[in-house]
């Protein structure tokens, strides 16, 4: 169901019923943390109404999910408002995309520009407070605006450094929560013993286990992190992502050992064909794909973002092994 050359009545009805669907698969994934689709076959959906918004932009609306990020907060948590929006991003699937985000990104820069690729951890992202190198507030993304508090929670993850080794002053990060594959195994091992639903996979596992009412729970399910990002920052100064990533390290957090830069896009197209399907799985924690960045940060804030993600930056998700057969069922069975 291509979608492009519909009649616009066609593509309203469409268009309608994709946005259903996603915010309901959207809730189904985002506050109960149980999926009942692939993120492939999501993906699939999220790509149909692109390409239908794209091609009939009288159909276009600020609150589509595909302008949105992440899902509503739950009420059973207090609520943190985020000092910056935490934001999603964008995704390619393939070397045609990274070319076009490559293009528009110098276009807006004016000149080339460098990358840095990173892991895409397939977890779930948190915003991290330190004041006085004290760790004193995390929440979840929640939809961006709006997370989660769950301070408690994360303070039971062993990687999570509760002092930094530098006592800045203020300092915002975010990271990815994520599940070991292993213990994700021996999770739903012990869950199908106890006759209790299974998780679909290690990133909803982790959401599920992190966003507890009681922290034992959370401490019970070996979750870790890595930390990725320098929201905030007084008493030190970054210039780059690469030397971002360095300076997280020093203070204590735990940083993806994978990170690479790329002094062009061609580089970039070469360290997305050395990641083959053998090279992902070695890992003993899921990623799905990478993530691409401008490396100079003065250039994030020319480059600026949408409401659902910023410009500089971008997800290339792996290829699917065999997913997108199921796609047309599953749309006609929901
Ligand atoms: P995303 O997972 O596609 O990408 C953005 C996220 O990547 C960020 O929020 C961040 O948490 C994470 N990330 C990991 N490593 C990172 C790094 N090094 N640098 C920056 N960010 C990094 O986007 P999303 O908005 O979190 O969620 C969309 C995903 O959820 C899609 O994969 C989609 O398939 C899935 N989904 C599935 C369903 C379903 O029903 N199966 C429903 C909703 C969403």
């Amino acid at each position: 169901s291509g979608g492009i050359g519909m009649d616009l009545a066609a593509a309203r009805q469409r268009v309608e019923e994709l946005r259903r669907l996603i915010e309901e698969h959207n809730y189904r994934y985002y506050v109960l943390d149980q999926p009942s689709i692939s993120d492939r076959e999501y993906d699939a959906l999220m790509q149909e109404l692109i390409a239908l918004e794209e091609a009939y932009p009288e159909l276009r609306t600020p609150d589509s999910p595909s302008q949105r990020v992440g899902g509503a907060p739950r009420e059973e948590f207090n609520q943190v408002r985020h000092p910056q929006v935490l934001l999603s991003l964008n995704d390619a699937f393939n070397e045609g995309d990274l070319l076009e985000f490559d293009r528009r990104v110098r276009d807006l820069a004016g000149r080339p520009v460098e990358y840095v690729i990173e892991a895409k951890i397939d977890g779930l992202a948190v915003a991290l407070t330190y004041r006085d190198g004290l760790f004193t507030l995390g929440a979840t993304r929640g939809d961006g605006q709006v997370g989660e508090e769950v301070t408690a929670n994360l303070k039971t993850i062993p990687a999570l450094p509760l002092r930094l080794r530098r006592p800045l002053p203020f300092l915002v990060v975010r990271g990815e929560v994520y599940m070991p594959k292993v213990a994700f195994t021996a999770l739903n091992a012990a869950r199908e013993e106890a006759g209790e639903p299974l998780f679909a996979n290690p990133r909803n596992a982790a959401a599920g286990s992190l966003r507890q009412l009681d922290p034992k729970i959370t401490a019970s399910r070996s979750l870790s992190l890595f930390v990725y990002q320098v929201i905030s920052l007084t008493g030190a100064e970054v210039a780059t992502q690469a030397g971002a990533l360095d300076f997280l390290a020093e203070l204590g957090f735990p940083v993806n050992p994978y990170r690479v830069v790329a002094p062009d896009i061609q580089a970039v197209l070469e360290e997305v064909k050395a990641w083959t399907p053998e090279r992902r799985a070695s890992l003993p924690y899921e990623i799905d794909g990478l993530v691409i960045k401008v490396n100079d940060l003065a250039l994030h804030s020319v480059l600026g973002a949408t409401a659902k993600a910023p410009r500089w930056a971008m997800a290339y998700k792996f290829p699917a092994e065999q997913a997108t057969a199921r796609v047309e069922g599953i749309i006609l069975r929901v």
